[in-house]
């Protein structure tokens, strides 16, 4: 597989980025990107291979994205925007996190994610 330098990995993922902001911003979110070069950058409970991870404040409609850049190298174009669509996904279904087990969670921003890229697709 070939791994991307780390600048051309980080300016396709801001692209997703801005391309698919609107599905929060939309709704009045504010979001904060940080950029990880690995693992040790990344918050506490997420594994090597976690592409991004995102901390939200539903009640605010705040949230910050964590994107493993190392995790992400490895990934194809594709990949980066639905990993981009799912973490926005996390920020909008944050308030059903109290009544849900995390792997609950995570299919369901898996599967609107991919219905939503989907729909660019055609
Ligand atoms: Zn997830």
């Amino acid at each position: 597989m070939n791994r991307l330098p780390r600048n051309k990995n980080l300016a396709r993922i801001r692209r997703a980025f801005k391309r698919w902001e609107f599905v929060v911003t939309h709704w009045g979110w504010k979001f904060t990107v940080v950029y990880c070069d690995g693992l040790d950058d990344m918050p506490s409970g997420t594994s090597a291979n976690t592409t991004a991870c995102t901390v939200a404040d539903w009640q605010y409609l705040k949230a910050t994205i964590y994107v493993n850049l190392t995790a992400c190298a490895d990934e194809t174009d594709d990949e980066i925007e639905t990993t981009v669509i799912h973490e926005f996904m996390h920020m909008l279904i944050d308030p059903l996190y109290d009544n849900n087990k995390r792997n609950e969670m995570d299919y369901i921003a898996t599967v609107l994610s991919r219905t939503i890229f989907g729909m660019k697709k055609g």
